[in-house]
């Protein structure tokens, strides 16, 4: 028996079932690699959900975090705060597009930035309704799951969900779905379901990561920023997998030159500590109260020397610029693939920057979805050495999201076994697929 089915057999016997996981158990990892338990080697091209941006156990993070460690690792910053959190809102206020005078607060999770941008919204409008969109995902929090637009996995028989939840749609342009129409969407729920002057806020992915790595037009951005400069409502940027480099610019906003009100970050800010950070403009965030905000593990001193350091990290290494080329390589090389006769299951390739993912039909005109090739591609590049992960509200879209510090023969090494591992998915598609 392999190390890694003796620990999936004690984890099935030990950890609730509905905690998902695959076959890989790790032992070590560094940059753009990972060794599991029984040393098999694996590029990776998940970077832990977007959070290894910086690469696994980049030197300065772990330099920055191990000096940390020999002062303190936790006081709670309520109790006795540290230069390194005001340090990092520093940053943050000088990075944030937001075009105003910023504030930030830090906490732990991507869910618990989402809670604390609607509890300032809520508190600096004195509204409670929050729009989200079809296909977004924002947490598993009670408000997150709420905010999310795709119910499973995520919200089935978890309900009931916090009140004053909206969803609109989210144009999918693939899918024939326009920005006009998901315009008239939006038209329509204030038409029929809530008046928008009882909306705080907008929160908006600028690309649905778990939804699909939908692409928000500019154009819908824009018009998302005329409605809430019309009603007063809080545009919040969920950055939280798009955000630190990822896209090729700091944050995805950047691309439609729209400003949003508030931004949560969290993932690629602290290269693998737990970290999530709100930043919008000072108004709004101090509108709540003295003592509203926070928590016991807030702004970990840890996680937040590890964002200090990818913040220089980022700067340093020029990972924007970095980002944009290894999207590029990866572009080219789905395109070129999907090009290729036989190819024909490779329905869109999209994404801005190193946030590129490529979707699966049947076939290219009635674009039906091809969830169970989608799962085959995934396993056949886990059995070759690759890790790869899906995504989409339709389950057929598989996500690339290496370190943006991967070294370019890893990076093609990567690429070249996710052709192989294609090609071995598609030819084992029943003949009626593979038209
Ligand atoms: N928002 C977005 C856009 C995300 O991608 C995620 C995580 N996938 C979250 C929120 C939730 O983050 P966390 O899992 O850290 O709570």
């Amino acid at each position: 028996m392999t190390v890694s089915a003796d620990l999936q057999s004690r984890q099935k016997a030990a950890v609730a079932g509905g905690v998902g996981t695959r076959g890989i158990f790790a032992h070590k990892a560094l940059n753009a690699e990972l060794w599991d338990v029984d040393g098999r080697r694996f590029v990776d091209f998940a970077a832990g959900i977007a959070v290894n941006n910086t690469g696994h156990r980049h030197p300065a993070v772990m330099r920055a975090v191990a000096e940390q460690a020999e002062h303190f690792t936790h006081t709670c910053f309520h109790v006795a705060p540290y230069e390194g959190y005001v340090r990092l809102a520093e940053r943050l206020n000088a990075m944030a597009p937001t075009g105003a005078e910023n504030r930030t607060m830090l906490v732990t999770t991507g869910a618990e930035a989402v809670e604390n941008a609607v509890k300032i919204a809520r508190a600096h409008t004195g509204r409670a309704g929050v729009i989200a969109f079809s296909g977004a995902f924002h947490g598993r929090t009670m408000l997150g799951m709420a905010l999310t637009g795709k119910v499973m996995p995520y919200k089935k028989n978890f309900g009931p969900f916090p009140a004053d939840i909206y969803h609109a749609p989210f144009p999918n342009p693939y899918l024939g779905f326009s920005t006009e129409e998901a315009i008239d969407g939006l038209e329509r729920l204030f038409a029929a379901d809530v008046d928008p002057e009882r909306i705080a806020a907008f929160i908006v992915e600028p690309v649905q990561g778990e939804g699909g790595f939908n692409v928000a037009p500019k154009e819908f951005l824009v018009h998302l920023r005329a409605v809430a400069d019309k009603y007063g409502i809080v545009l919040i940027a969920d950055e939280i997998q798009a955000g630190m480099a990822r896209t090729g610019r700091m944050f995805g906003f950047e691309h439609a030159g729209v400003k949003p009100d508030m931004i949560t970050m969290a993932k690629g800010l602290a290269g693998g500590f737990p970290l999530s950070a709100v930043t919008g403009k000072a108004e709004i965030m101090n509108a709540a109260h003295p003592g509203g905000l926070g928590g016991t593990y807030a702004g970990n001193p840890l996680s937040v020397a590890a964002a200090n350091a990818v913040l220089d990290v980022i700067d340093d290494e020029k990972l924007c610029e970095r980002a944009a080329e290894v999207g590029r390589r990866i572009t080219e090389r789905l395109s070129a693939i999907a090009s290729r006769q036989g190819m024909e299951h490779i329905g869109d390739v999209r994404g801005p920057g190193a946030m590129v993912a490529f979707e699966l039909v049947e076939d290219r005109q009635t674009k039906t979805a091809a969830p169970a090739l989608t799962a085959r591609i995934v396993a056949e590049a886990e059995a070759r050495g690759l890790i790869l992960l899906s995504c989409g509200t339709r389950f057929n879209v598989i996500r690339l999201l290496p370190p943006l510090t991967i070294e370019w023969e890893v990076l093609e090494e990567g690429l070249t076994i996710l052709e192989a591992s294609i090609e071995a998915a598609f030819s084992d598609a029943p003949a009626s697929a593979a038209a």
